[in-house]
């Protein structure tokens, strides 16, 4: 079950200026992300990664969790899957500064293995707490711990994918986070292990372009 944390502040109830989101971040980070102690992962990490990009962005990407490069730089996809993330990006005519990119859990778990869920759980109320700053229009979640955590349901991401879902679900609500459109896709990590299915992933993609209005090319993400 998704909870919220008594011990952080509440989600954010009013649309920033970008000026003013940016300084939320910033002050977020500062004062409760970076140092945190909350689960196990803290002990490996050289540091957290808060995640970076527009403060006020019509796209949210949300990843799993830091891998070694991202732990070693303190920025989200830096390592080859952030490379294709980055290439993905380019495909819908956007750069990585006017996306946020985030992940799941801010420390990157032990051998890049896939968060638990109790760590994904510890971890998402600083997630929330970005969404309700940045109040993207369509959050594009990477991968299924992603999109299971940020739907609130176990179905798996080949069935996810592919369409809109609403954000936040029922059991969220209780959150008052700013509603926004979800994309499913698949994860940039398992695009590199099956290039086969980057065509599904740009499927996605040219959705969330539409949605937006921004001009699909005939082909790209490669
Ligand atoms: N994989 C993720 O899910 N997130 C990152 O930041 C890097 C790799």
């Amino acid at each position: 079950m998704l909870t919220d944390d008594p011990d952080l502040p509440p989600c954010c109830t009013e649309e920033l200026t970008p000026a003013a989101a940016k300084k939320a971040l910033a002050e977020f980070d500062a004062q409760f992300v970076r140092g945190c102690e909350r689960c196990e992962l803290c002990k490996n990490r050289k540091q957290t990664v808060f995640g970076a990009g527009n403060p006020r962005p019509d796209i949210l990407f949300v990843g799993e969790g830091p891998g070694a490069d991202e732990d070693e730089q303190g920025e989200p996809f830096v390592g080859r899957a952030g490379q294709l993330l980055t290439r993905m990006i380019a495909a819908m005519t956007l750069t990585r500064e006017q996306v946020f990119i985030a992940n799941i859990v801010k420390c990157r778990p032990p051998g890049n293995r896939t968060p638990t869920d109790d760590e994904m759980t510890t971890c998402s109320p600083y997630l929330w707490r970005q969404i309700a700053i940045l109040r993207p229009k369509i959050i594009v979640t990477l991968g299924r711990p992603s999109s299971q955590t940020l739907l609130s349901t176990k179905t798996p991401i080949g069935k996810l994918r592919g369409e809109f879902h609403d954000f936040p679900p029922p059991a969220l609500a209780h959150l008052g986070l700013p509603r926004a459109r979800l994309m499913p896709t698949f994860h940039p990590a398992y695009l590199l292990r099956s290039p086969g299915e980057k065509s599904k992933a740009w499927e996605d993609l040219k959705q969330v372009m539409a949605a937006l209005g921004l001009a699909v090319p005939p082909s790209g993400g490669r």
